[in-house]
């Protein structure tokens, strides 16, 4: 397959990682400066696409200094180790609670299997290599990647995930989002939010568009999934709206039901209701289940909800006056 970049901002170049063998799906960007660095890998089975991408570009296998990801999830990280390999002299950046499972992949494999079962993991993600531990760099809230020329600013941006973060570019203003305001894929009228589990949390990721807003108003939003969106405001309004409309389906359902088919179910609906929403065309939603699957959005909502009943209770319980 050719390899597919476009510009999206000055120096900042998106290059199609064909994950899944779906055009204009997962990015991964290249920023042009004195050391050039990448955003996102795609997993291994996209290295060869990022590659040939970054070669057309001409970055060559000695050039590329820094590989920076926004988490460790497999389609945006998963490609890091054979990456780390190939651009010998590349640093990796990573949220400090994601560094320690790219050295050590392990449990990172063990979780997305459970998920995704072992066909699954082979076609799509394909075999995680460990990064050696000295070429990695954790990253927390306030934290810069200097690149000469421009830097990247660190937002800690959980609620997707605990190892999340955005990354603000210096020279445009432009803002990384990875999966902090969900899936937007181009041509189709659609954000769908990404709740998977273990982690998510309503309340942080609300938080975290809300940041990723405010830092964003000049310049433009790059989703990894996919490419960028200048309407900062409304897409980020889109995003809050989705995400709690999501999470309130299922905090209301498990008010009567446990059954996780019966809560997908209910999403599903919600879900073709967003599609109606300001679509002219009938939309195919089965475009986004590879990226974000309602089963797994429903797993990772009623995880919330019970974690959070869990915690008000013991902290109700942490409040009985002595008697
Ligand atoms: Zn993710």
């Amino acid at each position: 397959m050719e390899p597919v970049t476009f510009e999206v901002a000055a120096g900042l170049t998106a290059i199609d990682t064909f994950y899944g063998g779906r055009e204009r799906y997962t990015a991964a960007y290249l920023l042009a400066a004195d050391e050039p660095a990448i955003v996102e890998t795609g997993p291994t089975t996209s290295a060869e696409h990022v590659v040939a991408g970054l070669d057309r570009l001409g970055i060559g296998p000695s050039d590329l200094a820094h590989i920076v990801v926004t988490h460790i999830h497999l389609d945006h990280a998963g490609g890091v180790g054979r990456l780390a390999r190939v651009f010998p002299r590349a640093t990796i950046w990573v949220h400090e609670r994601g560094a320690p499972h790219l050295h050590d992949p392990t449990k990172l494999v063990a979780s997305a299997t459970r998920l995704y079962g072992e066909t699954q993991m082979a076609s799509l993600f394909g075999p995680v290599e460990p990064v050696p531990a000295e070429r990695i760099r954790p990253l927390a809230e306030g934290d810069q990647v200097v690149l000469g020329g421009r830097t990247l600013d660190v937002l800690d941006t959980p609620g997707h995930a605990s190892h999340h973060v955005a990354l603000a570019d210096s020279v445009t203003g432009s803002v990384f989002t990875g999966d902090a305001l969900g899936i937007h894929v181009p041509d189709v009228p659609v954000l769908r939010p990404a709740t998977p589990p273990p982690d998510f949390d309503v309340e942080l990721a609300v938080r975290s568009i809300e940041r990723i807003r405010a830092r964003a108003r000049s310049g433009i939003v790059l989703f990894s999934h996919f490419g960028p969106v200048t309407d900062v405001d409304r897409i980020c309004d889109l995003a809050v709206r989705r995400t709690r409309g999501w999470a309130e389906v299922v905090r209301v359902a498990l008010q009567r039901t446990d059954d996780l088919d019966e809560i997908v179910t209910l999403l599903e609906e919600e879900a073709r209701r967003d599609a109606e929403t300001g679509a002219e065309a009938q939309i195919d939603l089965a475009h986004f289940e590879m990226l974000s699957s309602v089963r797994m959005n429903a797993m990772g909502i009623v995880r919330y909800w019970k974690k959070r009943a869990e915690r008000e209770a013991a902290e109700d319980s942490g409040r009985q006056p002595e008697s």
